[in-house]
């Protein structure tokens, strides 16, 4: 449940509330916006009287919480989460776009990808160094030395660098390097993988699974804002579907539904929810007309050669003329690109 301290309470109602929660074994969220402070209780609230509550200094309402997600609900915290990596901020009225290869294959392929996607405005960089491939004959990334080279990358644009972690042990050496930890959509529902991205103190990019509802979803982000990390931004990625002519079906209302439920940042990947070029220019423009904080796109020098996911990979110019089209479609929804 919430508790809804009055319009005016002071710093010492709300800390004696705090107090007494914690006091009864609970943990506290504290929400403090500019009219009011909502204070969350975290735990199993069963046994709890809402009546009693009533009876504290500077406490106006109760409210419980059906949800079964909390604190990635709006009823927690009403007010947009801002997620800020090295100054790019997702979640506000700037639609942000992290651009780059599926996988770090190489230095000269990064690298080109990487100063193409900046010049056509991208605010990130994307790239796989571990990939988690269907088959185990695939090319499965460079690992570490993918890590090395995405990091080479950034000191060269000056881009912030978003990369996949697969393993709980891998988080300390991908969270040394990559600015965003992403947890893949075959990942989801890895909680051990969860749990350990909610102790690093990175952002964490939250890919919606295969065949995840977005409830799902929500409980996956929980898993991390439980462990203390507050830095969340969702992706709606596509759904496996009876549609075979796409490799996923974009869910389309998995972006207001999202921005209605919950606080966190919501983005959108237009490459493995359409799984073809030519169709990802149309979805992103989609995304960002119903409300997508961002958007992550695969961008390849030359998607004819790639190692993984050369179908769905924009060419550089191809990008550099959707960004165009992008800054349009974000203005005619009252946000910049
Ligand atoms: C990726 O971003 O390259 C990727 C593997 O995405 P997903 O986990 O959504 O399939
Ligand atoms: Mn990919």
């Amino acid at each position: 449940m919430i508790i809804v301290m009055k319009h005016g309470a002071t710093p010492q109602q709300i800390a004696n509330v705090v107090a007494q929660i914690e006091g009864m074994g609970f943990r506290a969220h504290l929400s403090q916006g500019v009219e009011r402070t909502i204070i969350g209780i975290i735990g199993d609230e069963r046994p709890l009287n809402p009546d009693q509550i009533l009876f504290w200094e500077g406490v106006e309402r109760v409210v419980p919480i059906l949800r079964p997600f909390k604190l990635a609900s709006r009823d927690f915290q009403p007010e947009d989460t801002t997620v800020n990596v090295n100054g790019v901020v997702i979640g506000g009225t700037k639609v942000v776009v992290i651009a780059g290869p599926c996988a770090v294959e190489g230095r000269e392929q990064l690298l080109e990808a990487a100063h193409a996607v900046k010049a056509a405005g991208a605010s990130m960089l994307r790239g796989g160094a571990f990939k988690p491939r269907t088959s185990p004959y695939s090319f499965q990334g460079l690992g570490v030395e993918g890590l090395r080279l995405l990091a080479e990358a950034r000191e060269q644009t000056g881009l912030p660098v978003v990369t996949e972690v697969m393993a709980p042990e891998h988080v300390p050496i991908v969270a040394e390097y990559a600015d965003v930890l992403q947890i893949g959509a075959r990942n989801m529902q890895n909680f051990a993988l969860l749990e350990a991205v909610g102790k690093a103190r990175k952002p964490v990019l939250l890919k919606r699974g295969l065949m995840s509802t977005v409830e799902e979803l929500l409980l996956a982000a929980e898993y991390i804002l439980l462990q203390g990390n507050h830095q969340v931004i969702l992706c709606e990625r596509g759904i496996r579907t009876f549609e075979p002519y796409t490799r996923n079906t974009l869910d389309i209302n998995a972006i207001p539904l999202l921005k209605q439920l919950t606080h966190l940042p919501v983005i959108v990947d237009p490459s493995h929810g359409t799984g073809r070029w030519n169709l990802v220019p149309a979805v992103s423009r989609a995304a960002v007309a119903a409300g997508a904080d961002g958007l992550i796109i695969e961008v390849h020098p030359r998607p004819e050669a790639a190692l993984s996911d050369g179908a769905q990979s924009l060419k550089p110019d191809r990008f550099a003329a959707l960004m165009e089209e992008l800054r349009r479609v974000a203005e005619a929804v009252g946000r910049t690109l």
